[in-house]
This record gives structure tokens, sequence and C-alpha cells, in this order.
């Protein structure tokens, strides 16, 4: 199985956030993290995969979000380009996941069905589930249901050899992780099935969730798809994956790290 390079670029920040933003209940005295915001491409010979997409600078504008770069942009760093890429992994539709789809105009999008359903169904009638996605990304993507750009995902599948993709839900009906063959090992992009270490590592569910009791089961999933090691598992939105990783080159510090050398310092499981 040929490996795959796994990077991360770092698009925005969120912050200053209290405990109980990132954690139920906010007990964990220590742990009041910003939140970085992410998109992942796993590269080899044969396949390019992006995995989400970011935002738009309207959307992160809007929201107040800390915005450094637009991703459909930045992946130019790693010489992509964006109207060439043709599979897009979205590990589920939130606003800082799926947006800018327009800039991609010949990818094929992969989402698990679950997540179409409840973007499209009853849950979105309720402001505290919907507040997480931008009604334009989503018709977007039923927009590319109709062009036949958009390949459901159902539960466990596999995309190509050394890339699988795993529906645990919990913190939208339809969550994903990815789970990627690198030359280290699987590395498990957790995205937002654990926004921080400390949620998985902890089972402290983050307050943004659908089902904690799915999010809960997913924690231990993730763990199972790494190998029972922590060092395999790539959260969604942690600053500390910055500072783990080295970076592609001195050029692109604190912009893009490769996640598909071991971390540095002990972060051990
Ligand atoms: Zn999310
Ligand atoms: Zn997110």
């Amino acid at each position: 199985m040929q490996p795959f390079e796994l990077f991360a670029i770092k698009y925005a920040r969120n912050g200053p956030r209290k405990v109980g933003q990132n954690v139920i209940g906010g007990d964990l005295h220590e742990m009041g993290s910003d939140l970085d915001y992410f998109v992942w491409i796993a590269k080899r010979a044969d396949r390019v995969f992006l995995i989400d997409t970011g935002m738009s600078a309207e959307t992160a504008k809007r929201r107040g979000e800390d915005f450094a770069r637009v991703p459909a942009d930045a992946i130019r760093l790693l010489d992509l380009d964006p109207g060439k890429i043709e599979d897009i992994i979205l590990t589920h539709l939130h606003y800082d996941h799926a947006g800018t789809l327009s800039r991609y105009p010949n990818a094929r999008f992969h989402v698990q069905q679950t997540e179409m359903e409840y973007v499209t169904g009853p849950c979105m009638c309720s402001k505290l589930l919907r507040r997480g996605y931008e009604v334009d990304d989503v018709v977007h993507l039923v927009k590319s249901v109709f062009a036949d750009r958009v390949a459901f995902a159902h539960e466990d599948c596999e995309i190509t050899s050394g890339l699988t993709v795993h529906r645990v839900g919990g913190h939208t009906g339809g969550s994903q992780v990815v789970r990627v063959w690198t030359k280290r090992g699987w590395v498990v992009l957790a995205s937002d099935a654990s926004h921080l270490y400390l949620n998985a590592r902890n089972a402290a569910p983050f307050p943004s969730v659908y089902r904690v009791d799915e999010m809960m089961a997913g924690y231990r999933t993730i763990f199972r798809l790494a190998e029972g090691s922590w060092d395999h598992v790539i959260p969604g939105h942690d600053p500390l994956v910055m500072k783990m990783y080295p970076a592609l080159n001195e050029a692109l510090e604190g912009v893009v790290v490769r996640l598909d050398v071991p971390p540095r310092g002990e972060f051990a499981a």
C-alpha cells in the first residue's frame, strides 16, 4: 500500500475562549484553549485528496473569526490548483469545513449520506442545530448531487487503498473521520469528532453536539482506528497541532505542517 503525504494548513483562529466553550460543564480548569482552523491534504503520486474546504473570508468576517487566508488559495502553497482538485472529502458540512465549494469546479465531494439527510431534514428547523451551517454551502452541495458530483459514503467506506472514511456522528448527524495510510502508519483526521485532544482523551464532549452518546462512542472509534495511539490522532481545531508537528519548510512556519512524521516532544499515548 503506497503511503500518502499528509499536511495540515491552518487558515484561521478563534479566541480567547472560556473552558465552557470547549467542554460541556467546563470543569477541566487548565484547558481553556483557543481554536485553530484547518484544512488537510493527503497527497500521493496517483491521487490528491483535499479534506474539508474551510470557510470564505465573508463568512469569517460575519462570524467574527480571526481569518488568515482563504484555503482555496492556500493550497497553492503545496502546488495544488483548486481548479484541478478532483476529490474533496467533507468531514461534515459546518461553515468552517464546507465553504467556498464553487472554487473547485472539477471536484467530486465525498460526504456521508446521513450528513446530507441531516442538513436537508427536520433537524434544520432547530436554530441551535442549524447555526453551524451556511445555507449557501448546503444548497451548493444539493446542486452538486444533481450534477453527479457527490459520492455518498455509508458508515465505513474505503475510498481508495490507504484512505478510508468512518461515520461517527455525534457532533452532527453524519460527521465522519478520515483514516490515511502514511509512512508512519495510519493517521486519523478526527476533524470535529474531537475538536481538541482533550475532548477525546478525557471523554469530555465539546458543547456543539447533536448526540452525546455518539460523540462518546466516536472517541473510542477514533482511538481504535489510530491503533491505540493518540500520536496518530489529529483533532479538528487544536492549536497544539501546529506546535507538535514540523512546518513543511521555514517559509511556511505557522501555516503548513506535516502530519506524516511523528510529533515532536512528548505526547505519547
Ligand atoms: Zn463542526
Ligand atoms: Zn469545525
